[in-house]
């Protein structure tokens, strides 16, 4: 079957176009391309032109579809009905299948090579202005600051599955919102708590249902309060809207009244000029959220729309249910764990009228808004907001001072542990970032006190076990005291890994420089897994080096930790919170609300539990094994280790009652653990610039990973070598040092080989590269490539 649609050629023409080259396309195609809107360039903007054709109508249209590797871009026919123009999705027909793609370009004439053949014409208009000149000029930034091609750029920021064959329809989902109301029946006999009196007299004071979510964190009353006056009848609970506001959402009259410090921080913003960018640093629980919520709030009544971004997926609900219960079904969602159509229709909204809350992952940045008023970046610090792969390799943080500057809306980079780049950004008189602060916790809830086990004087006397005697005593203490503890145990899995006790040697994946981890199954089942390829194997009872039987696991994973638990105190009812139990569109969400509605005493959980939940009962937080962490070979690991200790002690005490933090360690003199002692988070922040400084490293210098992988490591060793000769040049002519080729620290995964380059050179200056498109011209076929600018682990 003719198809009638002919492939123009390679997609790089697009990006060759926008860098205004012109060599081999046929007349007439320079007028109205999509194209970079540089000074230099007195050329019309594509949207002027967008505009031009629309009253001329132009015949045919270049249209990008997800074709191969970059996409390609076809010619297809326009509609006479209903013309399609630049920054249009489009339904057309590829080889027969149903594609939706963007067009990119209107053409006049035929292009000569296509001259004589059957044109296919468009189907139908599937999103109008899909995407605004505003919005291509931040791509074609983001594509230029990353090192990539427009095309991985647009594919990286589109939703998933709206270009390419697949289309599904909008889905929606929301999620009831609990109210809680005082009930006609009379007060009994037995006494209540008092704190069942206050919670109850509360409740009468109120005109309407009360959103049992507030009233459990702002209002600080346990769900066991609140069980207890709902078993006996007092007040009842019912999902629902809230009467009278349910999809506009709680009246400003019924939003917490700010403190001192969250007004300031409120007015700052409100007061600030466009693009301006602000540091918000207050511990956990100091009240970040509601300014977030209450900036949110002018935004949205000036008519602009507002990002609201977590780094992690299982933060989305709990940011989500509060945005919710304030702005109702102006908010939507955007994030991984959505279908395609759903995040396509969120896609949708942001291009409406109506301004909306976007409570997203990362990705999240990229969504249109014609009216942008502010982003806010919550756990600025986190290393999640940066994508290492696929290409872009952004860091959403960099992309929104980016977006901020363009579309002059305010940024907010909320964190209880600033990144050091974002704190050095609010020094000096040149501050390009003002820093905001909130010094006290909600309802001054002190902060926890952190206890420093020694596990070398435990071994000394005779104790071997995972858990120290101070945190079996705490655990034991917990039911009676109707409290919950979170345990941190820094690796999933049953075991961490099998090694020999004889000769030393672990069990590594065939395919990957890694130690499988042992994984069991409910019924008791063993099985070595590879976490970085999913290569399983069947558990051996000898070492496959030396054949001894003295072979045991090392370490300790999620599991494990909850079988010790289990064994040595009984009743102790325990969840498990890493990536093997949250799976699935809501797992994070569903496990978590067990948590918090009282299943269990103790949420073991890996890295995860650590980033800001709000769980009001949590007294306790232990790290197990401290030593894994501080450890790492990699210049953030102070940093992002002392981050994550003072996120987890963050989880404790957030209720009525005080909380502790308990950090089981072999290097208790270790500067980190002095500085989660001491609290001083700032000091360790100046005392590691210094040491950066001093050093020549990041954010002082910059760096650029160029990772290689191919089938064999042979090759991929040779043409990375081949590589590097090639850029040396340009690379030391700029000041730059050129460090490898070198196996990364993951020398195979999946069965490839993996090679690296490591470029270091001035802060603040352009790659000294050529493009992309050049530097994969002279690999072998079968070796991949990426570029990652100031790539976050090395
Ligand atoms: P953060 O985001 O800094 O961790 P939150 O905004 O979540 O802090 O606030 C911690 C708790 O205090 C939340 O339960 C929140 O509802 C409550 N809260 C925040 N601001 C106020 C306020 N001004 N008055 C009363 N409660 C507040
Ligand atoms: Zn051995
Ligand atoms: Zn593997």
């Amino acid at each position: 079957m003719l198809s009638g649609v002919v492939a123009d050629r390679e997609a790089e023409w697009w990006e060759a176009g926008s860098r205004g080259l012109s060599s081999g396309l046929p007349a007439g195609r320079n007028s109205a391309r999509f194209r970079r809107q540089s000074l230099d360039c007195p050329t019309p903007t594509f949207y002027e032109w967008a505009v031009t054709f629309a009253s001329a109508t132009p015949p045919w249209l270049q249209i990008w579809l997800e074709a191969g590797r970059e996409g390609q871009v076809f010619t297809y026919a326009n509609s006479a009905e209903t013309p399609a123009g630049i920054g249009d999705l489009v339904r057309v027909r590829l080889q027969g299948r149903l594609h939706t793609g963007l067009v990119v370009e209107a053409l006049d004439q035929l292009p000569a090579s296509l001259s004589g053949k059957t044109i296919q014409p468009i189907l139908a208009i599937w999103q109008r202005a899909a995407v605004d000149p505003q919005w291509q000029g931040l791509i074609e930034s983001v594509a230029e600051s990353c090192h990539t091609s427009l095309f991985k750029t647009l594919k990286s920021a589109l939703p998933p599955g709206w270009l390419g064959q697949r289309s599904q329809g909008p889905s929606r989902t929301s999620r009831p919102i609990w109210l809680v109301e005082r009930s006609a029946a009379p007060l009994p006999s037995q006494p209540l708590t008092p704190r069942q009196q206050q919670l109850l007299a509360h409740l009468e004071r109120q005109a309407a249902p009360l959103p049992l979510r507030q009233l459990c964190s702002a209002g600080g009353y346990s769900r066991a309060v609140l069980k207890g006056l709902e078993a006996r009848g007092l007040v009842v609970r019912r999902s629902g809207s809230l009467p009278g506001c349910g999809s506009a959402g709680l009246p400003a009259a019924a939003w917490p009244a700010l403190t001192t410090a969250q007004a300031a921080a409120v007015q700052a913003l409100a007061g600030a000029g466009p693009g301006a960018a602000f540091l918000l640093w207050g511990v956990t629980g100091a009240g970040k959220t509601e300014v977030y919520l209450q900036a949110a709030a002018r935004a949205l009544a000036a008519g602009e729309g507002c990002l609201l971004l977590t780094p992690e997926i299982g933060l989305i609900p709990q940011l989500l249910d509060r945005a919710r219960e304030r702005f109702g079904s102006r908010v939507v969602e955007f994030h991984s764990g959505l279908a395609d159509g759903a995040r396509v229709a969120t896609w949708r909204r942001c291009l409406e009228e109506e301004p909306v809350v976007v409570v997203g992952t990362r990705s999240a940045i990229f969504l249109p808004m014609p009216r942008l008023g502010l982003i806010v970046l919550d756990e600025e610090h986190d290393s999640s907001y940066k994508q290492d792969s696929p290409m872009p390799c952004y860091h959403a943080r960099d992309v929104a001072r980016l977006r901020a500057r363009r579309s002059g809306a305010r940024l907010v980079l909320g964190s209880a542990t600033p990144s050091l780049e974002s704190w050095l950004a609010c020094q000096g008189p040149q501050a390009s970032t003002r820093l905001l602060r909130l010094p006290d916790r909600i309802g001054a809830r002190p902060l926890p006190a952190v206890r420093v086990i020694d596990m070398r004087h435990e071994l000394a006397e005779g104790h071997r076990r995972l858990l120290s005697r101070a945190l079996m005593g705490r655990l034991e203490q917990l039911q009676e005291k109707g409290e919950q503890a979170v345990v941190l145990v820094p690796r999933r899995g049953y075991r961490a890994f099998l090694s020999c006790r004889s000769c030393g040697e672990a069990v590594l994946c065939p395919h990957c420089d890694v130690a499988l981890t042992v994984h069991r199954s409910k019924g008791g089942q063993e099985w070595l897994r590879c976490h970085w390829c999913d290569h399983r194997a069947e558990l051996g009872d000898r070492c496959g080096h030396c054949g001894s039987t003295a072979f045991k696991p090392f370490g300790a994973g999620t599991q494990r930790v909850m079988e010790q638990l289990a064994s040595e105190l009984e009743g102790l009812r325990l969840l498990r919170f890493d990536r093997d139990t949250t799976r699935g569109r809501d797992g994070h969400r569903r496990l978590l609300d067990r948590f918090a509605q009282g299943e269990a005493d103790v949420l073991v959980g890996t890295q995860m539990l650590a980033k800001g939940m709000d769980l009001p009962r949590v007294t306790l937080a232990a790290v197990l094994a401290a030593d894994g962490l501080l450890h790492r070979p990699d210049l953030r690991s102070s940093e992002q280790c002392l981050q994550l200790l003072l996120q987890l002690a963050g989880r404790a005490g957030r209720g009525e009652k005080p909380g502790e933090v308990l950090v089981q360690t072999y290097s208790p003199d270790h500067p980190v653990i002095r500085h989660l002692v001491d609290g001083r988070y700032e000091q360790f922040l100046a005392e590691e610039s210094q040491l950066r400084r001093q050093a020549g490293l990041v954010p002082f210098s910059r760096a650029c990973l160029l990772r290689l992988s191919g089938p064999t490591a042979s090759g991929t060793a040779t043409a990375a070598a081949a590589l590097a000769e090639r850029i040396r040049g340009e690379l030391e002519a700029a000041g730059w040092l050129l460090i490898g080729p070198a196996p990364a620290p993951v020398a195979r995964v999946a069965g490839k080989s993996r090679w690296q380059l490591l470029l270091h050179g001035p802060a603040g200056q352009p790659l000294p590269l050529p493009s992309e498109a050049v530097l994969r011209q002279g690999l072998p076929a079968g070796v991949g490539l990426a570029i990652d600018p100031d790539p976050l682990t090395l």
